[in-house]
């Protein structure tokens, strides 16, 4: 099962022009090396995915920066249909889309629950795009049921996925209470996420069968260039879900050369 180490941007509804949305971009294409131990996704809003998408292929035939993978911060399921607002994995993937964060807390927050992300993912995998499903509590109760919480939107958003698909899925632990957004947020730490790096390992092992114990699990909630090495050495994690620090290239691109520059 492929393990390289992955870092996604997820800009949500940011920045608010394309012509802000291609600078970043560019900025960071241009910044960052050839290496290949590690995957890099940005992804920004809808709206400007397909400009982006072919400034990263322009760099990639330069020579230049290495080609960025473009992610979808949503998908609807099926293809096509009387789905007003409504945007298919098949019609990103024909853009040139290949990932799409699934089951967000703020999309969670709208109204959407873990059957629709259950569609949602079977039908990206069908588009051939790679879900990135989001799971993490809200809050951290004494009587630890949020492992109970984590547990049961893994069970049931991976419901009848086939075990040769979980090669293709990235778990984000995303605790909602470390998101920058959060009112109040406090900071998460490594051995937060090293446990329940174990539990998701786990919870798959025990519901989908030994082989998917490998699936990549990545940590979100306020990454940044201070405590990605911790997050990425000690957190359990094949890699790292960054919202805010994304949005500003210098910070994205310092946190994906600290991953690189840690051993495989
Ligand atoms: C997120 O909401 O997916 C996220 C990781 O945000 P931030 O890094 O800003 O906490």
């Amino acid at each position: 099962m492929e393990k390289k180490k992955i870092i996604v941007g997820n800009w949500k509804m940011n920045p608010l022009t394309q012509k802000e949305a291609e600078k970043l971009f560019t900025n960071v294409a241009k910044n960052i090396s050839t290496t290949k131990t590690t995957e890099i996704v940005i992804c920004p809003p809808f709206l400007y995915l397909e400009k982006l998408k072919k400034i990263s292929l322009g760099h990639s035939l330069t020579g230049g920066a290495r080609k960025i993978s473009l992610g979808a911060q949503n998908a609807f399921y099926g293809d096509i249909g009387a789905f007003t607002g409504e945007v298919s994995a098949e019609m990103l993937y024909d853009i040139g889309v290949r990932y799409v964060i699934l089951g967000h807390s703020e999309r969670r927050g709208m109204g959407e629950n873990n059957i629709d992300i259950n569609k949602k993912i079977k039908s990206a995998l069908v588009a051939g795009l790679r879900p990135i499903l989001c799971v993490g509590e809200n809050v951290r109760d004494p009587d630890h049921g949020y492992f109970n919480l984590v547990k049961i939107q893994l069970e049931e958003c991976l419901s009848g996925i086939s075990k040769n698909s979980f090669g293709k899925i990235i778990i984000a632990y995303e605790p909602i209470w470390a998101i920058s957004s959060t009112p109040d947020r406090k900071d998460a730490t490594p051995s937060d996420s090293m446990e329940m790096a174990i539990f998701i390992k786990k919870v798959l092992s025990d519901k989908f069968g030994k082989d998917v114990a490998g699936t990549r699990i990545i940590y979100g909630g306020s990454v940044s260039t201070k405590n990605a090495k911790d997050f990425l050495q000690n957190g359990g994690v094949d890699g790292l879900l960054v919202g805010n620090a994304s949005l500003n290239a210098k910070k994205f691109i310092d946190i994906i050369k600290i991953c690189e520059a840690l051993k495989q």
